[in-house]
C-alpha cells in the first residue's frame, strides 16, 4: 500500500483525523516530499530539519488539519506562521482552493527555499503556480497584513503570549490555533466572534520551538 495512505489511515484509526476532508487533504499531500530522507516520512514523530527547527509530527498536523478545517473552506484565507517545510501551508491551500489564499511566512530564508522546492514536487504545486499559495521570508510575528484579516491562522512555534498583531488580522468569524507557553505549552484555540470579541481554550499540551527571532534560534535560543 501507497505508504503516505497508510500513515492516514493509522491516524484516523487512532481518532486524530476525523474528517474526510482532513484524510482527503493529507493523502494529498505526501509527508515524504517535505521531510530529509524516507525512512522516517512516515513515523509518527516531529524530525530536525535543519536551523533548529522541526517539521511537526503527522498527528498534530492532523490535529491542526481538524481544529481549522471549517475555516479552510473554499476560498478562505489562511495563515501559517512558521512555515518550516511547507508541508502544513500546502495542506491549507489544498483545502482553500484556487478561489482562496494560503500564505506561509517563515523567517530562515532556506526553509522558505526548500518549502517552495517541496511544494513544486507535491499536489500543490499548480496552486503556487497560479499563486493561490505564497511564502515569504519574514518575521512571522508580525502576520502579513497585506493579505488580512484571514479566516484562519497556525502558528506552529510557540509563543508566550497571545500576539494583538495576529489576533488583529484573524477576521471575525475567524480561528487561531497557537502554541503558547514556555517549556510547558498549550495548543490554544483562539476564535475571534463575528462581533469581534474574542473567545479561547487549551486544546492539549504541546511541545514547539519557540516563536522568536532569527538570530535566537540561530544560536540555539
Ligand atoms: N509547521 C512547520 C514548522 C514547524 S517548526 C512544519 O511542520 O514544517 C517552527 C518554525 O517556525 C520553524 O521553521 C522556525 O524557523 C519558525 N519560526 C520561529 N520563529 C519565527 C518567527 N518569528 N517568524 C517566522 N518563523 C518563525
Amino acid at each position: 500500500m501507497d505508504k503516505n495512505k497508510g500513515l492516514v489511515e493509522h491516524l484516523e484509526q487512532y481518532g486524530m483525523i476525523k474528517s474526510t476532508k482532513v484524510a482527503e487533504t493529507m493523502e494529498a499531500i505526501d509527508r515524504r516530499l517535505f521531510v530529509p530522507g524516507e525512512s522516517a516520512a512516515y513515523v509518527d514523530s516531529p524530525m530536525p530539519i535543519g536551523y533548529n527547527a522541526t517539521i511537526s509530527a503527522p498527528h498534530m498536523h492532523a490535529t491542526c488539519l481538524e481544529l481549522l478545517k471549517d475555516h479552510l473552506q473554499p476560498g478562505m484565507r489562511a495563515l501559517d506562521v512558521g512555515s518550516g517545510t511547507g508541508y502544513l501551508t500546502a495542506c491549507f491551500a489544498m483545502m482553500v482552493g484556487p478561489q482562496g489564499r494560503a500564505v506561509g511566512v517563515e523567517h530562515i530564508p532556506e526553509l522558505v527555499v526548500t518549502s517552495i522546492e517541496n511544494v513544486k514536487r507535491s499536489a500543490a504545486a499548480e496552486l503556487l503556480a497560479e499563486g493561490s499559495l505564497s511564502f515569504y521570508a519574514a518575521d512571522g510575528r508580525l502576520g502579513w497584513p497585506e493579505l488580512a484579516p484571514y479566516d484562519a491562522i497556525h502558528v506552529g512555534a510557540a509563543s508566550a503570549d497571545l500576539p494583538p498583531t495576529l489576533i488583529q488580522q484573524l477576521k471575525p468569524g475567524g480561528r487561531m490555533v497557537i502554541p503558547v507557553g514556555n517549556i510547558f505549552q498549550e495548543l490554544k484555540v483562539v476564535d475571534k466572534k463575528p462581533d469581534g470579541s474574542i473567545s479561547a481554550y487549551d486544546e492539549t499540551s504541546v511541545r514547539y520551538v519557540p516563536l522568536t527571532s532569527r538570530a535566537a534560534q540561530l544560536q540555539g535560543y
